[in-house]
């Protein structure tokens, strides 16, 4: 089986940064080669995008592209798997799959998943209560606790100024009451640059035990969810506060 990289002591709070989308190998590379050194890689190479006319991601290209990086150095690749035909494609490159909001439901695609014994991050669909989403973890129970990660990526709710409400009392709950690994993507939870980080901080206080964080190089021309992006200086300084709150919880932050 997999080494498992998101499978860390509980004093660690681990931090998954990149790119909505993979777009070009040199996006990556300046991911790669940022000061903090990042080695938990995000970005999605199948997108589901909310219409159909919008990027879809760039595919078996984009895993060229991290063949070809992971040659000149060790990091592992987190990526959105929507449908089971891509499994076998991305199990190379692929450390961790990524359910998203919109595939939660997708019980088939779960059950598949469960086969491989990769770790899954199963994000919270838009409106599932909390048993609806540990209802979607039971079928990935053949991959055993350690291997399900459970993200909180905000839901719907009736307010439009941010792109999501962030739940963090889903976070605290599924840690005092599931075996779980419990994640929080404060990214697509708030939906604009400026807010992603003081939420990724209340996620930490919550209890989090890992963050994943949208990050590219030159957000203001993303493919996909630039509005939301931390550029590289913001990556930076989101870094340095997170080191020192994570020591106020006795944790460590691990990226
Ligand atoms: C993503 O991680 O880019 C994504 C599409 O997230 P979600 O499934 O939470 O909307
Ligand atoms: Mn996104």
């Amino acid at each position: 089986m997999e080494k498992n990289p998101l499978n860390f002591r509980p004093n660690e709070v681990f931090l998954i940064v990149g790119p909505c989308a993979v777009e070009s190998e040199n996006q990556l590379r300046q991911i790669l080669d940022h000061e903090t050194r990042p080695t938990l890689i995000r970005g999605g190479i199948h997108k589901m995008r909310t219409n159909a006319k919008s990027f879809q991601g760039l595919g078996d290209e984009g895993l060229d592209v991290i063949t070809k990086l992971k040659k000149e150095r060790p990091f592992d690749f987190i990526t959105e798997v929507t449908d089971i035909r891509q499994i076998e494609n991305l199990l190379p490159t692929t450390s961790v799959f990524q359910v998203g909001a919109r595939n939660m439901y997708n019980y088939e695609l779960l059950k598949e998943l469960s086969r491989y014994g990769r770790p899954v991050i199963l994000k919270r669909a838009f409106s599932a209560t909390i048993t609806e989403w540990l209802g979607a973890a039971e079928y990935l129970f053949n991959l055993g606790e350690k291997n399900i990660i459970l993200c909180e990526r905000g839901v719907r709710s009736f307010d439009n100024k941010l792109r999501n409400l962030l739940d963090l009392g889903s976070v605290i709950y599924l840690k005092k009451n599931t075996p779980f690994k419990v994640i929080v993507d404060p990214s697509h939870s708030m939906g604009y640059t400026q807010y992603v980080a003081d939420a990724a901080y209340a996620a930490v206080a919550a209890g989090a035990d890992g963050l994943i964080v949208e990050v590219h190089p030159e957000p203001g021309v993303a493919l996909s969810d630039g509005q939301q992006a931390l550029n590289l200086a913001q990556l930076t300084e989101m870094v340095k506060t997170l080191k020192k709150l994570t020591t106020v919880f006795e944790k460590e932050l691990r990226m």
